[in-house]
C-alpha cells in the first residue's frame, strides 16, 4: 500500500528548523541577536536533515557502555560511545554551543547560542549535557583565573577549541577541552552542605580528593568542578581527569546510571581515591563560586525544556495536518484544534521566556537585567521545565497509536522530558530559590515588575494577576509552601506580558484568556469560547 493510501503523514525530517519557527525567529531578533539569522538558518537546515535525525536515533538506540579494565587487567575508565555520539559533538561543538558568547563578546551572543541551542534541544539532548556544562563553566574558571595561571593559558584556550576532540590526551596535546561538574552524592543532591567527599591539602598547591559523587555525567569531560569538605568547609575544586605528566587521576568510574532517558549521554557514579584537584577560590565558599556556573545550566535547561516543547509541538501540528479522521484532517477537527492551539500557546510562551532570559545573561547587560535574572532564572527553569513532559504527552496522544512506538521521535522526548526538571535544582528547590530572592534582593523585584511594566493595560487579566503577584513578591513571608504558586505565578507573568507584546494579537490574548484570572489547569484543549484556535495554529502551522 503506498503511504497517501494509508493514510500516514511523510516523516517530519528535511525541514529548516529556525526558518519553520516564526517566534523563534520572531524572539532572536527581538533579544538582539538578528545578525545571527543566517547561521541560525544554516543551524536549522543541518539538524532539520534526515541524517541528523537518524544520528540522534542511532546515538540513544547504542548507549555508552563503560569499560573499567583494559585486557591486561589494568583500570582505563573509559566510556566507548557510538559513531554518532561523536558526530553529533563535532557539530554541535562547530556551532559553538559550548563556547561560542564567551569567545565572540557581542551584543546578542547569548540570545543567538541560545536560539541555537533551541533548535539542538529539538533533535537530541545528551549530547547538550556537556556542551552545557562546558558552557557554563567559563564564568568560573575566568573569575579564577588570576590564582590557578594553568586556566588561562591551557585550559581556557581550549574550551574555546570549536574542534571537538574526544581522545584521552592531557589537556595541551588536544584541540578542545569540555567540563563537567560533580556535586550530588548519595546522601544528597539539593542539600549539598551534606557532602562528605574529603579534600586535604598535599602541600604543592593541590588538594587529595577522597570520596564519592553520585551523579557525575558526562565523565570523559577532560576536566570536572566537584565540591568537597575543605578544613575550612564545603569547597570548589578543578578537577583534571589526566594530570599534566599523562597519568590518569585517581577517579574511578564505578558503573554508569540505567537511566529513564538521556540515554546517549553517560552518567556515571564515580570513587575519588585520593584524586589531584585544585582550589577554586576560598576554603569554605564552594557554594558561592560554584553558583555562577549552577545559574548557567539552569538557563539551559529552560532553553532545552522550551526546545523539547517546540519539537512535541511541531510533530503534532505536522501529524494532524495530514491525517484525515472522520471525514476530515485532524487539524480541521474543532477539538483537536483547541488541543493543537493549547500546545501551540505553550511553544510560544516557552520560546519567549527562554530567549528573553538568555538576553539577562548578556556580557553587557546592566544591572538591571543581572538582578531579573536572579528571580527569574529559577522561576522560568521550574515553568517550563515542569511543562515539557505534559506537553510531549499530549503531543504523543495526538499522534496516536504511532506517538508510542519507538520508530516515532516521541517516545524519545517524553522520556527525555523530565530530566531538565530534576537536575540543577528539582521543582521544589528552584521554588524555594526564588522566595529566597525575592525576600533577600529588592531589585530583582523591582526588576521583575518593571519587565511587567511594559505591558501595563495591555490584559486586565495580566493586570489584575501582576498586582497579586506584585503583593506576594513585596511581601512574601516567612512561609515557603505557597513558592510553587509565587514561582508558576511569575513564570507565567513574563509569558503573557512578553506574547501580549510581541506575538500576533490571537496569541497573546488567547494565553492570558487560559493561563490567568481562573483559567484552567487542566488538560490542553480547554480553550474558552473567546478564543479561535485556528487562527494560532495557522502561524505556526510548519508543514
Ligand atoms: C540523569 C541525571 C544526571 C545528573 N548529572 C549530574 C551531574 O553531572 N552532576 C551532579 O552534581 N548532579 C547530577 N545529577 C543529580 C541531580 O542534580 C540531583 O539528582 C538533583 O539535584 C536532586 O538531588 P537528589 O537526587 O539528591 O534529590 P534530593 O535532594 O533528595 O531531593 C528530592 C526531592 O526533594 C525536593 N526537595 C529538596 N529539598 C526540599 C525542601 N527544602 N523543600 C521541599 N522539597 C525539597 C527536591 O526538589 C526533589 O524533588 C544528575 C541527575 C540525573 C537524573
Amino acid at each position: 500500500m503506498r503511504t497517501a493510501d494509508a493514510n500516514q503523514p511523510p516523516p517530519y525530517e528535511g525541514r529548516n528548523l529556525f526558518l519553520t519557527d516564526a517566534s523563534l525567529q520572531d524572539a532572536v531578533a527581538r533579544e538582539g541577536a538578528g545578525w545571527a539569522h543566517e547561521r541560525l538558518c544554516a543551524w536549522g537546515e543541518l539538524l532539520g536533515r534526515s541524517e541528523t535525525h537518524e544520528l540522534a536515533a542511532r546515538a540513544n538506540r547504542c548507549a555508552p557502555e563503560l569499560h573499567t579494565h583494559d585486557r591486561f587487567g589494568n583500570r582505563i575508565d573509559e566510556v566507548a560511545f557510538d559513531p554518532a555520539w561523536h558526530e553529533l559533538m563535532t557539530l554541535a561543538m562547530r556551532e559553538g554551543e559550548h563556547c561560542a558568547p564567551w569567545v565572540e563578546a557581542r551584543v546578542g551572543a547569548q540570545v543567538a547560542r541560545a536560539a541555537a541551542y533551541l533548535l539542538h534541544a529539538q533533535i537530541e539532548n545528551g549530547t547538550q549535557c556537556p556542551l552545557t556544562m562546558t558552557y557554563a563553566s567559563v564564568p568560573v574558571l575566568r573569575r579564577h583565573a588570576a590564582a590557578f595561571p594553568l586556566l588561562s593559558a591551557t585550559w581556557l584556550p581550549k574550551i574555546a577549541g570549536r574542534e571537538y576532540d574526544p581522545r584521552s590526551q592531557p589537556v595541551v596535546a588536544k584541540t578542545s577541552a569540555l567540563i563537567g561538574m560533580g556535586m550530588t552524592e548519595r546522601q544528597g543532591g539539593s542539600d549539598v552542605r551534606a557532602n562528605i567527599t574529603r579534600a586535604e591539602r598535599a602541600g604543592d598547591g593541590s588538594y587529595r580528593l577522597t570520596g564519592h559523587k553520585w551523579f557525575f555525567s558526562a565523565p570523559m569531560c577532560d576536566a570536572h568542578l566537584v565540591l568537597a569538605q575543605a578544613e575550612g568547609g564545603l569547597s570548589c575544586f578543578f578537577l583534571p581527569r589526566l594530570l599534566p605528566d599523562g597519568s590518569r587521576n585517581a577517579v574511578r568510574i564505578e558503573r554508569l546510571k540505567d537511566k529513564l532517558g538521556n540515554r546517549s549521554n553517560a552518567s556515571s557514579e564515580v570513587e575519588f581515591d585520593g584524586a589531584c584537584a585544585w582550589l577554586l577560590g576560598d576554603e569554605g565558599r564552594g557554594i558561592p563560586v560554584i553558583i555562577e556556573m549552577v545559574q548557567h545550566t539552569r538557563l539551559d535547561c529552560a532553553i532545552g525544556s522550551a526546545g523539547l516543547i517546540r519539537a512535541a509541538t511541531a510533530q503534532a501540528l505536522h501529524h494532524a495536518a495530514h491525517r484525515r479522521a472522520f471525514g476530515r484532517r485532524l487539524v480541521e477537527q474543532p477539538l483537536m484544534q483547541n488541543v493543537l492551539a493549547d500546545l501551540v500557546l505553550e511553544s510560544e510562551a516557552a520560546t519567549a521566556l527562554a530567549l528573553r532570559l538568555a538576553r539577562a545573561f548578556e556580557a553587557d547587560a546592566p544591572d538591571v537585567e543581572t538582578a531579573l535574572a536572579r528571580l527569574v532564572t529559577p522561576a522560568v527553569k521550574y515553568w517550563v521545565c515542569k511543562r515539557a513532559p505534559q506537553v510531549t504527552a499530549e503531543a504523543m496522544e495526538v499522534i496516536g497509536g504511532n506517538g508510542y512506538v519507538e520508530e516515532c521521535v516521541l517516545p524519545r522526548l517524553y522520556r527525555e522530558a523530565p530530566l531538565n526538571s530534576i537536575w540543577e535544582g528539582s521543582g521544589n528547590v528552584m521554588c524555594l530559590d526564588v522566595l529566597r530572592a525575592a525576600r533577600r534582593e529588592p531589585a530583582a523585584v523591582e526588576a521583575l515588575l518593571s519587565e511587567l511594566g511594559a505591558a501595563r493595560s495591555a490584559d486586565s487579566r495580566l493586570d489584575r494577576h501582576v498586582a497579586a503577584l506584585k503583593e506576594a513578591l513585596r511581601e512574601p513571608g516567612s512561609g515557603d509552601r505557597d513558592a510553587r504558586r509565587v514561582a508558576g505565578g511569575i513564570a507565567v507573568a513574563l509569558a503573557a506580558a512578553l506574547l501580549l507584546r510581541h506575538a500576533p494579537p490571537p496569541i497573546g490574548e488567547a494565553y492570558c484568556a487560559s493561563r490567568l484570572d481562573g483559567g484552567s489547569a487542566g488538560a490542553f484543549g480547554e480553550l474558552p469560547a473567546s478564543v479561535d484556535p485556528a487562527a494560532i495554529i495557522s502561524r505556526r502551522l510548519a508543514v
